[in-house]
């Protein structure tokens, strides 16, 4: 059940979820992609860096709308380090977070870098939601509100700025995303 959108339906015709979504969290090394996923799907928080968490992707159900949404995130664990990913990695893939760490520049300034990559591998106008991670660390931030909220804008993007560490703004952020997906599909429903 990788990638795409699947209408589940049990053998007793009772459904799980109405619509699976896969998403991907992308950005460079240690601006908190992992943990990101580990604060969405387990409620966990991790101090030690590594490169990766041993998973590739984990889910979480969201309901939006009134519908049972499943979202299947996958992390890139480990291979943002090379500046790329994998194009498996975006296949079937409906949505991304782009993540940099509001106190470091350089992960800032690479996000057009990453985004081309997205676009390069997934429809152009696939929802990404770009997010500003880190907001806890106050007085080591590097990157300002207006200066990211004109990148969202330039690049097309939605913005939010999130904490890992303290669950700010998390659940919000896959929220935002998840909705314009689902809002792209169903336009007449919402
Ligand atoms: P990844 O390489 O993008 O997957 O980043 P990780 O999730 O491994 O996080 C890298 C480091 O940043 C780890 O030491 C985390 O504990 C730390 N970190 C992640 N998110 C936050 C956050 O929101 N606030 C703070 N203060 N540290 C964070
Ligand atoms: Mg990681």
């Amino acid at each position: 059940m990788l990638g795409g959108t699947h209408m589940a339906r049990t053998s007793t015709g009772a459904s799980d979820y109405d619509f699976i979504f896969k998403l991907v969290l992308i950005g460079d090394s240690s601006v908190g992609k992992s943990n990101l996923l580990l604060r969405f799907t387990r409620n966990e928080f991790r101090l030690d860096t590594q490169s990766t968490i041993g998973v590739e992707f984990a889910y979480k159900q969201l309901v939006i709308d009134g519908k049972k949404i499943k979202t299947q995130v996958w992390d890139t664990a480990g291979q943002e380090r090379f500046k790329t990913v994998i194009p498996q990695f975006y296949r079937g893939s409906e949505g991304a977070l782009a993540v940099f760490d509001l106190t470091k520049l350089d992960s800032f300034d690479h996000i057009p870098t990453w985004i081309e990559e997205v676009h390069r591998h997934t429809p152009s106008d696939l929802p990404i939601v770009l997010v500003g991670n880190k907001s806890d660390l106050v007085d080591q931030r590097k990157v300002s509100r207006e200066q990211a909220t004109a990148l969202a804008e330039e690049l097309n993007l939605s913005y939010m700025e999130t904490s890992a560490l303290n669950a700010s703004n998390v659940e919000q952020a896959f929220v935002l995303l998840v909705t314009s997906i689902y809002q792209k599909k169903m336009p007449k429903q919402m």
